[in-house]
């Protein structure tokens, strides 16, 4: 039998106290949505089903009981660490669901300098990661815009990635083993290994499940020694991102591993770099670093791939340097940019997607000509480059536009969604990936058949394995 709210919240006061379940109406109003529908909280026009409680978990054992109750009784569960998702991961469409917040869960449990592993609770912020890990001379390497408020469980859960991942990778290539809790409160623990092939690797089970099936208690990363005096900062203007692509493909493909390799377009470059880049110009940069021997060769290399293409043009490295020291988004720039979007009705939106190095310029060609002819309102289109791997990069499509009569709480659905839309489209005819690194929500779920293909069936075999009574996060990744 369903539970009502009122039992629901009963159920949940047992397990962890009263103390440590919210149901202030704010609070849950709030947590009903993420970055998806910011505009809700912005305008405050909140339009999904509140959740019934806000569990604040405090241990492994808490998280158990909590998702043995929500199974036993079918409640639906959102878990929720940083709060910083983009695609509606966090929405709580089912009325009645349960938040499980693990922003508690905050203490670091080890910073190994031997083994150079780290390991911590789930609601551990990376940044305070990051500094525990600087304290003794090494880094993570992961480095998102999001790192001063996003927390270790979340970063897992989204496959993220960090503005150094040409060098160190994506969450999936830093994570060493974790803990999980899955429905019906089964404990479960992936050891600390340097690699294994006793089989399928099953901590990609639980790396990018968002939720839907587990909960992540327990992280394990790796560290690596933090040389920042070496870094070396390199930069270029020039006229064509076709051309640029090319450049970036042979930097890629030569071998050489810079941290931070990107392309901007004249429209989301003149964001950032009026400085020195003209209103037509395309900007490709990168950042070389670790051991000095290996900074000074890597930037060497590139330098020298770049002086074959005659039409980029230096930029002082200075420049892009100083750009580089203040990318990361903390809380006072998300709170400026919300208010903003109050003040001008003026909204900042983004999209990345990958490919392989023969499409991504068709792919960001046609979906920007596309989203010009049939979006009304756009004020600035554009985007760039930020992740490259050998085979292919990254589209990080970055847009504005006026909201105009569109009321606040229709904004998600009637225009960012159709961007959205071309996007994934355009992507998905040339075969590239629809998701880069955000995760898939809830808002790109509508597309995630069309993502998988005939591997569809590993997804739905998978989720109906582990959340056989479909309880963890309805709606997320696999639509409802
Ligand atoms: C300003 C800004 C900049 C950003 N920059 C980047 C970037 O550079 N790179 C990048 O990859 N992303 C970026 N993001 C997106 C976001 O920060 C990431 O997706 C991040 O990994 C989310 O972590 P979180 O702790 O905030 O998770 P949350 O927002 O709390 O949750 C995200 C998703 O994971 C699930 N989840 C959360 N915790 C757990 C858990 N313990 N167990 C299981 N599931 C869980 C949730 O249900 C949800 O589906 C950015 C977002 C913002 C707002």
């Amino acid at each position: 039998m369903e539970l009502s709210r009122e039992a629901i919240v009963e159920g949940l006061q047992r397990i962890l106290g009263p103390e440590h379940v919210v149901t202030d109406e704010e609070v849950l109003r709030q947590r009903s949505i993420d970055n998806f529908r910011k505009l809700e909280s912005i305008f405050g026009v909140h339009t999904l089903p509140p959740p019934a409680a806000v569990a604040m978990v405090g241990s492994t054992e808490d998280v158990a009981a909590v998702l043995a109750f929500a199974d036993e009784h079918g409640v639906n569960v959102v878990p929720r660490t940083g709060g910083t998702a983009t695609e509606g991961g966090l929405e709580t469409h089912v009325p009645d669901s349960v938040v499980v917040d693990g922003s508690r869960m905050s203490s670091i449990l080890a910073v190994d300098a031997y083994d150079m592993q780290a390991t911590v609770q789930c609601g551990v912020p990376l940044q305070a990661l990051e500094d525990a890990a600087r304290a003794v001379g090494l880094t993570t390497g992961h480095s998102p815009q999001s790192k001063p408020v996003a927390h270790l469980g979340g970063l897992v859960a989204t496959r993220s990635i960090g503005q150094f991942s040409t060098l160190y990778g994506g969450i999936e290539d830093l994570v060493v083993g974790l803990e999980a809790v899955f429905p019906g409160g089964h404990v479960t623990r992936i050891k600390n290994v340097p690699r294994r092939a006793a089989g399928p690797d099953v901590r990609h089970v639980v790396i990018g499940n968002e939720g839907a099936l587990c909960f992540i208690t327990e992280v394990t990363v790796k560290l690596f020694p933090y040389m920042p005096e070496n870094n070396a900062y390199l930069g270029w203007t020039l006229k064509s991102m076709r051309h640029g692509f090319e450049v970036l493909r042979e930097v890629m493909v030569a071998g050489y591993k810079p941290s931070v390799a990107r392309l901007y377009d004249p429209e989301d470059g003149g964001i950032h770099f009026s400085r020195f880049a003209a209103g037509d110009d395309c900007v490709l940069l990168f950042m070389a670093e670790g051991n000095r021997g290996i900074a000074e060769a890597t930037a060497a290399g590139i330098a020298e791939i770049v002086a074959r293409h005659p039409e980029c043009v230096p930029v002082e490295a200075r420049l892009i340097q100083e750009w580089f020291e203040d990318l990361t988004w903390g809380p006072d720039k998300i709170a400026a940019e919300d208010e903003r979007i109050r003040t001008t009705r003026n909204v900042n939106r983004t999209t990345e997607v990958s490919a392989g190095w023969s499409t991504i310029h068709a792919i960001y060609e046609a979906a920007v000509t596309r989203i010009r002819a049939e979006i009304p309102g756009i004020t600035v289109l554009g985007g760039h480059s930020s992740h490259s791997y050998v085979n292919g990069t990254n589209m990080y499509f970055n847009y504005f536009y006026d909201l105009g009569d569109v009321p606040p709480e229709e904004e998600a659905t009637r225009i960012y969604l159709p961007i959205v839309a071309i996007i994934c489209e355009e992507t998905l005819a040339r075969g590239g990936s629809i998701v880069h690194h955000h995760g898939i929500g809830k808002a790109r779920a509508p597309w995630v058949r069309d993502e998988y293909g005939s591997s569809y069936l590993i997804l739905e075999r998978l989720k109906r394995a582990f959340d056989p009574t479909g309880v963890m996060n309805r709606g997320t990744i696999i639509p409802s």
